[in-house]
């Protein structure tokens, strides 16, 4: 029998359609991608679980996206909120949480030299691309097919046909103005950088990118690909950006950067730093931090920017991470979960593969390797999506989205991942009966 929410999920998704378009806030909740609506409705989260408003109970993997490195409500996180709630959620001015979390990022994230929070990882992005074009003078933002950096307009372009082609818009209402200064080209692909910077590395304001891309999927970067395109993007004058709004605190106490031993002149922050509650950062390069306003004429701002209940989770999460310092734990775990998952499937005749970096992987619902994202789309769509519902079915909530990764946090245990893999035995069973 075909599974199906519970009632009150469906009754409450019903209730979201009529005023919220699609019944989402945000496109990726949606379960359209995955056999349709309704999306599960949550009632709270747990440490490593969900539960439901129908009061089903599901081990979770999403971690919102990204920023839940501690798992749900971490009661460190939670207690420092309610510590402070009662000063007022918001002042308009400058406060000491705010600076204690740009003095700990700082600190910890190598080649920050000063830091401007935003709202958003959005923003974040948004900004750092309107700094290195201010710093530069420059027109034109490289960046690379599959990532996504936000849903600011010119983030909203695809590849174009070639190296040095512009891109098209992936959504309505961005004008040819914007479209006409963003290129998008293959991720992990020197060669095609090359030529493209060769050509109108003149014009480059930038090159975007993340340093281990978590929105294709996790694709890793190729050896020396990175350092190459640091090189390469110095020769041309323009300013390396790394987007680690995922990737920071996720891998170890710092940026994913410093692990690959390549640091960007300019850093896109948010997700973890933000400790579940909004917040994004952008900053790098003193000289090239000296442009933003009310010190220089790059123009940004925000009315939330620096709220203080964000500050104190930030700083609550980074003070988790940094004393018990989880990160080889969840890396182990993730790994029994890929090495298990791997068997399984052969055992099931299923063909996958999966990346794994740390504590976040995925699973491609094909055989050959991913680097990119023509790659990662070869990832079957319709397998995926039984796989999402048959996990589902069995309490392990998976994103929604065969281009999302698997989040292992710090609140997993082996029992969880023992679950889990019952949970994947039976429904790869299932897929192969077809
Ligand atoms: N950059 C990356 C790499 C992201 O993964 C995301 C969000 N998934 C963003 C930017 C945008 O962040 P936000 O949703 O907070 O605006």
């Amino acid at each position: 029998m075909a599974y199906e929410v519970g009632e009150k999920s469906q009754a409450w998704f019903e209730r979201a359609t009529r005023v919220i378009p699609g019944g989402v806030n945000s496109p990726a909740r949606s379960f359209r991608a995955v056999g349709g609506d309704p999306p599960v409705v949550m009632a709270r989260g747990m440490g490593p679980y969900f539960e439901d408003v129908d009061g089903r109970r599901y081990i979770d993997y999403l971690a919102a996206f990204g920023p839940l490195v501690l798992g749900h409500a971490n009661s460190h996180v939670v207690q420092a909120i309610k510590d402070h709630v009662d000063e007022g959620t918001l002042w308009g001015t400058p406060a000491p949480k705010e600076i204690e979390l740009a003095e700990t990022l700082v600190a910890s994230i190598e080649g920050l030299e000063q830091v401007r929070f935003t709202s958003t990882g959005t923003e974040a992005v948004m900004s750092a691309i309107r700094l290195a074009r201010a710093f530069t003078g420059r027109p034109v933002v490289v960046k690379f097919e599959g990532a996504y950096h936000g849903h600011s307009d010119g983030m909203l372009v695809k590849a174009g046909s070639g190296a040095s082609t512009v891109g098209t818009q992936d959504s309505l209402g961005v004008p040819w103005g914007v479209v006409k200064d963003v290129i998008s080209l293959p991720y992990n692909d020197i060669a095609i950088l090359e030529e493209t910077l060769a050509k109108i590395g003149d014009q480059v304001a930038c090159v975007l990118a993340e340093p281990i891309v978590g929105n294709m999927g996790i694709v890793p970067p190729k050896d020396g690909y990175l350092q190459q395109m640091k090189e390469l993007t110095h020769k041309a004058g323009a300013l390396l950006i790394f987007d680690e709004v995922i990737t920071a605190y996720r891998f170890h106490y710092g940026s994913a950067a410093s692990l690959l031993g390549v640091i960007p002149d300019l850093y896109a922050l948010g997700k973890i730093i933000g400790g579940g509650l909004p917040a994004g950062a952008y900053g790098g390069r003193y000289d090239v931090m000296q442009y933003v306003s009310p010190l220089g004429g790059m123009f940004q701002a925000g009315t939330l920017a620096g709220n203080p209940l964000s500050s104190v989770a930030g700083l609550a999460t980074l003070e988790v991470l940094q004393r018990e310092d989880p990160y080889q734990r969840m890396a182990e775990l993730a790994k029994i979960l890929e090495e298990n998952i791997l068997e399984i499937a052969q055992e099931f005749d299923q063909p996958i593969t999966i990346n794994r970096v740390g504590s976040a992987f995925t699973v491609f619902f094909q055989e050959n390797p991913v680097y990119d994202y023509t790659t990662a789309k070869m990832s079957d769509p319709v397998k995926f999506a039984r796989f999402h519902r048959l996990m589902l079915e069995r309490g392990i909530y998976l994103a929604p989205s065969r281009f999302e990764a698997w989040f292992v946090s710090a609140a997993h245990t082996r029992q969880e991942i023992d679950k889990t893999l019952e949970a994947c035995r039976e429904s790869f069973r299932e897929l192969s009966r077809g």
